[in-house]
This record gives C-alpha cells, sequence and structure tokens, in this order.
C-alpha cells in the first residue's frame, strides 16, 4: 500500500468530501508500514474495504413546525464496518451534516470501537437538521420523523445509534419512543437512553470522564499531578460539561467553555456552583455561554476559540477542526504540554504535526474520547443481559478500558524515547479490524 495513492483514489471516486479526506489522510500514513508486512492485506485490497462504508442511507425527513409550516431535512445513516460487532455510533443533528462529516466520523468510529476491545463495529448518522431555537415539541416531532426511516436499518444486532452533537439524552428517548412503536421490540437498540427507559448510569458523564481518565494515563508517564494544572476547554456541551465536572473533583482549574458564538475566560476556574449554572443553562434553558460572563462578570469574546488563553493542558470538546496549526503554535509557545482531545477531529493537521513535533502528550480523538462509545457499549451488555449495574461499578469498568487503551497506545506507538500515541492508536485499532476482515473472508 501506498497511502498516497490510496488517498488519491479515494478523492478522485468521492470528491468533495473533504473531512472524510482528512480523516483518510491521517490514519493511512501511521498504518502503513505494519500494512506493509502483510503482504495477504494487499492481496485482498483490505485497504479500500476497510475505508470505503459497507453502505450509506439517505432519506428525506419531512416534519411541521409548531405554526403548521412543513419542512424538509436530510437524513442519513453511514454503515462502515461491522467486523467485530454490530454497526455502532452516534446520530448528530446540526446544520453542518453532510456526507462528507459523518463518512469521516464512521470511519474513525470504527477504529476507535476496535481500540475499547467491546464487539462493536463502526458506524455515525444525523441530519442537517438544525434543533437550535426549535420547541420541545418541534423537537418530538423531528426526532419522529427521522425514525420513520431510520427503523427498518438498525436493531439490537445490526446497528446500535446513540447521541452526538444536538443530540442528548431528550432526542435519544424521542428517538427510542418511535423505534419500539415501529419495531415492536424493547431490547436497546440506541444508546444513550435515560435510566428510566433502560440506559445505563454514566453514560451522559462516560466521554468527559473518559477523556481525564486518559489525560490521566499520559500524565503519569510523566510524573505530573493534574492538581492545580491549568485546562482550557472549548464547548459546553455534553463532553465539555462532564471533563469539567471531573477536572473540579480532581481539583485542575478550567478557566475556559465555549460555545459556536465565543468563548468565556474566568481566571478564578470554573468551581462546581459555576459549572451548575452552565449545565442549567445549557440543557435546561438552551442559552448562550455569553450569559455565563454576565453572572460572573468575567471575560466573553465573541467569534473566537480559547485556545490564545495560557494552560497547562488544552481539551478541544465543540467539534471538528476547531484547533488549527496557528492555534498549536500559540499553545505551545504558552507552555501547553498535554492536549486531549474530547471532540471528535478537533485538530487540524497542521495543529497534529506541531503537537507531534513538540512531542507534547497529545491524545488523540478515536483513543481519548472512547469512553462514551464503551460505556454505550457497557449499556447494550446491561440491556441484553436484562440488568442495571451501579453507577460504580460502571465508572470502574471506563476506567479499566481506558487504561487498556491507553496501554494499547504505548504499546504500538512507542518511539526513541516517547509515545506517538496517534500512530499508537490507530495501529492497534486497525490491527484488530484487520485480522478480522481476513478470517471472514472476501465480503
Ligand atoms: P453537544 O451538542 O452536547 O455540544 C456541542 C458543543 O460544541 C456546544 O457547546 C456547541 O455550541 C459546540 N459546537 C458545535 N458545533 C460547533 C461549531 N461548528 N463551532 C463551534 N462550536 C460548536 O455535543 P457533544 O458534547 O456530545 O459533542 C462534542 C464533540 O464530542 C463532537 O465532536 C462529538 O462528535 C464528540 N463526541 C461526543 C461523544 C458523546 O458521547 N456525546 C462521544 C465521542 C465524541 P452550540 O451550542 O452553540 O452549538
Amino acid at each position: 500500500m501506498k497511502a498516497n495513492k490510496v488517498l488519491d483514489n479515494l478523492k478522485r471516486r468521492f470528491p468533495n468530501e473533504p473531512e472524510y479526506h482528512q480523516a483518510v489522510s491521517e490514519v493511512l500514513p501511521t498504518i502503513e508500514e505494519v500494512y506493509n508486512q502483510h503482504p495477504e492485506f494487499e492481496k485482498s485490497n483490505l485497504i479500500e474495504r476497510l475505508c470505503i462504508p459497507d453502505r450509506i442511507f439517505s432519506f428525506r425527513v419531512t416534519w411541521v413546525d409548531d405554526k403548521g409550516q412543513v419542512h424538509t431535512n436530510m437524513g442519513y445513516r453511514v454503515q462502515h464496518n461491522n467486523v467485530i460487532g454490530p454497526y455502532k455510533g452516534g446520530i448528530r443533528f446540526h446544520s453542518s451534516v453532510n456526507l462528507s462529516i459523518l463518512k469521516f466520523l464512521a470511519f474513525e468510529q470504527t477504529f476507535k470501537n476496535s481500540l475499547t476491545a467491546l464487539p462493536m463495529g463502526g458506524g455515525k448518522g444525523g441530519s442537517d437538521f438544525n434543533p437550535k431555537g426549535k420547541s420541545n415539541a418541534e423537537i418530538m416531532r423531528f426526532c419522529q420523523a427521522f425514525m420513520m426511516e431510520l427503523w427498518r436499518h438498525i436493531g439490537p444486532e445490526t446497528d446500535v445509534p446513540a447521541g452526538d452533537i444536538g443530540v442528548g439524552g431528550r432526542e435519544v428517548a424521542y428517538m427510542y419512543g418511535m423505534y419500539k412503536k415501529l419495531a415492536r421490540e424493547n431490547t436497546g437498540t440506541l444508546t444513550g437512553k435515560g435510566i428510566e427507559l433502560g440506559g445505563s448510569l454514566i453514560r451522559p458523564e462516560a466521554t468527559g470522564y473518559g477523556n481525564v481518565y486518559f489525560l490521566l494515563e499520559m500524565l503519569k508517564t510523566r510524573n505530573i499531578d493534574i492538581k492545580g494544572k491549568v485546562v482550557t476547554i472549548s464547548g459546553s456541551g455534553n463532553v465539555a460539561q462532564y471533563t469539567t465536572e471531573k477536572l473540579i473533583e480532581l481539583e485542575a482549574k478550567v478557566v475556559t467553555m465555549s460555545d459556536s458564538n465565543g468563548y468565556i475566560y474566568d481566571p478564578e476556574g470554573i468551581d462546581r456552583e459555576k459549572l451548575n449554572y452552565i449545565m442549567e443553562l445549557k440543557n435546561l434553558y438552551r442559552g448562550r455561554i455569553s450569559e455565563y460572563a454576565e453572572q460572573y462578570n468575567c471575560k466573553y469574546v465573541e467569534g473566537a476559540r480559547p485556545w490564545g488563553e495560557k494552560c497547562d493542558i488544552a481539551m478541544p470538546s465543540a467539534t471538528q477542526n476547531e484547533l488549527t496549526g496557528e492555534d498549536a503554535k500559540t499553545l505551545l509557545a504558552n507552555g501547553c504540554f498535554a492536549v486531549s482531545e474530547g471532540a471528535n477531529m478537533p485538530s487540524t493537521p497542521e495543529a497534529i504535526d506541531a503537537f507531534l513535533e513538540a512531542k507534547i502528550l497529545y491524545g488523540p480523538d478515536k483513543a481519548a474520547n472512547a469512553g462514551g462509545v464503551s460505556v454505550s457499549g457497557l449499556e447494550m451488555t446491561q440491556n441484553s443481559m436484562k440488568l442495571s449495574w451501579s453507577a460504580e461499578e460502571v465508572d470502574e469498568k471506563l476506567k479499566s478500558i481506558m487504561k487498556s487503551i491507553h496501554e494499547q497506545c504505548v504499546k504500538y506507538g512507542q518511539q526513541e524515547g516517547w509515545v506517538n500515541y496517534v500512530k499508537g492508536a490507530n495501529v492497534a485499532g486497525f490491527m484488530k479490524v484487520a485480522k478480522g476482515m481476513m478470517a471472514q473472508g472476501i465480503l
């Protein structure tokens, strides 16, 4: 395999999909060496079979707003690879959603799910529906309309969706309600369900907590204590909130959060009371982060991201390509020594290069944010067994999964005197999927 050739070919066959090309081009060079040690992979064209999704569904979603106006949106489900288990990955509702974004997410998800060591394949879905400013009833009608199409393609042993940007507990519950009505079964298809619907404790917390657990493992390799460290976080949704919660518990100092309008900088640090305010603001009133600055009299910067603020550790937790090469240089110049990614593909290729060159502790998305899908996997297990584990039990399992992911990264990413976590995560995730694909024959 020649990484460049494969990529050029994909670009020619699937033009106008820049995020998909970006995700593939981040992985291929890191697995080229190990791939080429297995001539049988090349003969069976494993790489194209791994990069191109198994299938993609796309459909129109029609719904009615509160004034009686009818709207249409597009809905998609990308079933990328199911060699290790049922397709598994979230659903995103955001006006920017298109096939390029969902294909990048489904591709990444396949490697991430492989890393968790749980039996899950990779998939992703979503819609270009914009949930901002919609009433509860409009959200419900949209979720129901979306599921009226999607339900025939998913199932507990086929494809198990979850939440992502714009899809939290409320949306999962509406979708699951409609799914049950149509499929006439109650086997837990969809994870991230509320406890009252058979969900798992710690699922809302899992991605944020998991990212902090991964960060702690990285810090341990350099004997660094998290206590008192200054952390910049982007986003103020599910992942950002629970990352902050865990960091407060560990006595680190989170000084920034953001949304798509701008960021707040609170030099005193966001404490428990302030985080409660953010959770209420974002989860209940669906307000803007600028309101935090008014409430607590601190700096708010409109239309910017927080990477210019001085920190020890950065944890991007909003969206793809939110941290550029210039941002990375600023972070490094300000003394940042660790970056752990809560969001999917938040760092641009130039930023990743800068982090790797500086040999800082850089935990890439598919390793660092795998806690969410891991607890989704544990939710599937509990649903199959018709029982529920305590929060402590789930949290312990989450810790041990993140530790094991870190170990795999170290094993496969060891270079002279430092760990390249990007290479480690990609090679470890790839090898398991590749072996499974070889074992099951040409499909
Ligand atoms: P939420 O919808 O709960 O929150 C998203 C946050 O990011 C909001 O603050 C939102 O601001 C901000 N944001 C979204 N899009 C943009 C944009 N284009 N520019 C700037 N800010 C933006 O989503 P999650 O917290 O669940 O997801 C955040 C990231 O984490 C995503 O990359 C997701 O794929 C990834 N992830 C999530 C997992 C999960 O379990 N939820 C698991 C693994 C990864 P606003 O409110 O203004 O839109």
